[in-house]
């Protein structure tokens, strides 16, 4: 990207006391803008004090801003800021406070990724790891087929070392952690768990199923600079790829303290809408207390509560009417919270001015909470309903009246294109060929009036906001399948899906006024494109060339505006 000043306005832009000081505005000319916004498509923008100044033809806005820094992003195009509605921003980030084993092989390469990710650890300090797979070490020929940790142990002789598989059976450890764990010969297994063990009874360091919680307990929690890392970590790695805003979906007590923390000190890279944790009963009796959190600069908001409510279909934990297809004696498992209390969280929002945003993936757990919202919702005696922006996260699987039901009170469905793809393998093994035109339904929803929004819930899958948009528009997976999509009468057009990634996630977070589109006065959060992604033929291939947060370039090295 080139930056131009304009020689004519150098003059104004010097002030006397010697400093130099770049002009205050900013006009973006040349690039395809995608404003998201109706009526006529500008060329140029105006970006000054962070927002979005004017909007129009370049020679109009050039003759009204002749002092303006002039950028010309000619070939490229401009979209509104991706809102990414439904995260895991902490989870995406995890590799900076753990030490990511995704890959290994052997004892040795573990050895080789601890050393080259921890090169400063202090004596004592623990050292935890995520990711080594356990298909590629269970027949390693050691005892129970695994090796033994003893190299890890020569490396680290001083530092414990807690290492979690990638599917989550088995855990190992050194010499230390174990010593920590106070697990040796005399150690018996648990209920439910092996500690594998060598011919002299010692153990061996690798710890299967329940037998992980003896060492797991020992380790310390995460304290709350490891969570502030995590966090700036994974916002780093969102905004880069063109997120300007992410709903974090599910926040606990400590991640409130750490986002507040990271918002005082101006650390947050892009914006952040918080959702609470509404399982846990304690936290939120201090929010109903406090209230909503609303920041003048939008940089954290926290106004929503999520509730687990039920599980996934992938293990057949999702409330359904019906038995599973693929296992008929499973309907209905345990939800994780009583409706009940659903019903009182549903209260309490309403009276305290929450939103609503419940899990709900199976047919029954998704009717379920659409009642419990009508009951809270009740139009008034004038017809009326609040305008209260109550959410159903995944929305899944849904009764034939739902989509009605949704729209008729607006209810909006929280919806992963990434998800569709990843489940399609086995989805209809699950639910069956009828229950299936009725699932993952964005076309269905859309037509019937439902106010939509698209987001990644990473980590888990892919979810870069251009292979969102990919999933969206084609229902294939990134490598192109399977062919002409996965009932592909259920994809969205390229701006429907765009508009779902960007507008109606600020919509949803009610913060429509000042993000989400290109317009006048609201904040300049946007990212320009080497394609458009409402014509380029291949969707996932567009590069992110920059992003822009309240009118300041977040992935240039230095940016060139005073901050
Ligand atoms: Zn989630």
């Amino acid at each position: 990207m080139r930056s131009l000043l304009i020689a004519a306005s150098i003059g104004a832009a010097l002030t006397g006391c010697g400093n130099t000081v770049v002009p205050d505005s900013r006009l973006i000319i040349g690039a395809t803008l995608i404003t998201m916004e109706d009526g006529a498509a500008p060329t140029a923008m105006l970006i000054k004090d962070g927002r979005i100044s004017a909007l129009g033809t370049e020679d109009e806005l050039r003759a009204r801003n002749p002092g303006a820094i002039l950028t010309d992003l000619t070939g490229k195009t401009i979209i509104p800021g991706v809102v990414d509605s439904h995260v895991h921003v902490r989870e995406l980030g995890m590799d900076a406070v753990k030490v990511n084993l995704v890959g290994v092989k052997t004892v040795d390469d573990i050895v080789a990724r601890l050393r080259e990710q921890r090169p400063d650890i202090a004596a004592g300090e623990w050292i935890i790891g995520q990711g080594w797979d356990e298909g590629a070490f269970a027949d390693a020929g050691g005892p129970g087929g695994y090796p033994t940790t003893d190299a890890i142990t020569i490396a680290f002789p001083d530092n414990p070392v807690a290492l979690e598989s990638l599917h989550g059976f088995g855990a190992m450890a050194n010499a230390a952690a174990l010593a920590r764990a106070g697990i040796d010969a005399s150690t018996p297994d648990p209920e439910g768990g092996t500690i594998l063990r060598g011919e002299d009874g010692e153990a061996t360091g690798v710890l299967l199923t329940l037998a992980q919680a003896l060492l797991f307990d020992v380790v310390p929690d995460l304290d709350q600079d490891q969570i502030e890392a995590a966090i700036k970590a994974g916002l780093a790695q969102m905004a880069a790829a063109g997120v300007t805003s992410v709903h974090e979906a599910g926040m606990e007590a400590e991640d409130v303290a750490a986002f507040k923390a990271l918002a005082e000190r101006g650390e947050l890279p892009i914006r952040v809408f918080g959702m609470l944790n509404g399982n846990d009963a304690e936290l939120m009796a201090g929010w109903f207390e406090s209230g909503p959190l609303d920041d003048a600069d939008d940089w954290l908001d926290i106004g929503a509560i999520k509730v687990f409510y039920d599980g996934s279909l992938g293990s057949r934990t999702a409330l359904m009417r019906d038995p599973y297809s693929d296992q008929p004696d499973t309907a209905r498992p345990t939800a994780r919270i009583a409706l009940e209390d659903v019903e009182r969280l549903g209260e309490s929002a309403r009276e305290h001015g929450f939103q609503m945003a419940v899990h709900a993936i199976g047919d029954a757990g998704n009717d379920f909470i659409m009642t419990s919202y009508e009951r809270r919702l009740a139009p008034d005696t004038e017809g009326n309903v609040p305008d209260h922006r109550w959410r159903i996260e995944h929305a899944q699987v849904v009764r034939p009246d739902f989509a009605e039901r949704a729209a008729k009170l607006g209810v909006i469905a929280s919806m992963q294109p990434s998800h569709a793809m990843g489940d399609s393998d086995w989805a209809e093994d699950r639910v069956g060929r009828r229950r299936i035109q009725r699932a993952y339904s964005w076309k269905t929803f859309q037509d019937a009036g439902v106010p939509i929004i698209f987001n990644s819930d990473l980590p888990g899958e892919p979810w870069e906001p251009m292979q969102t948009l990919h999933f969206a528009v084609t229902r294939t997976k990134l490598d192109g399948s399977p062919e002409g999509g996965w009932y592909a009468n259920e994809a969205l057009s390229r701006e429907d899906s765009l508009r779902a990634m960007t507008l109606s996630g600020a919509h949803a977070a009610f913060q429509d006024d000042m993000l989400g589109s290109l317009a006048v006065g609201k904040w300049a959060d946007f990212v320009v494109l080497s394609d458009n992604p409402l014509t380029a033929a291949n969707i996932p291939a567009i590069h992110v060339d920059a992003v822009y947060v309240a009118g300041e370039d977040i992935t240039a090295p230095t940016t060139d505006t005073p901050g």
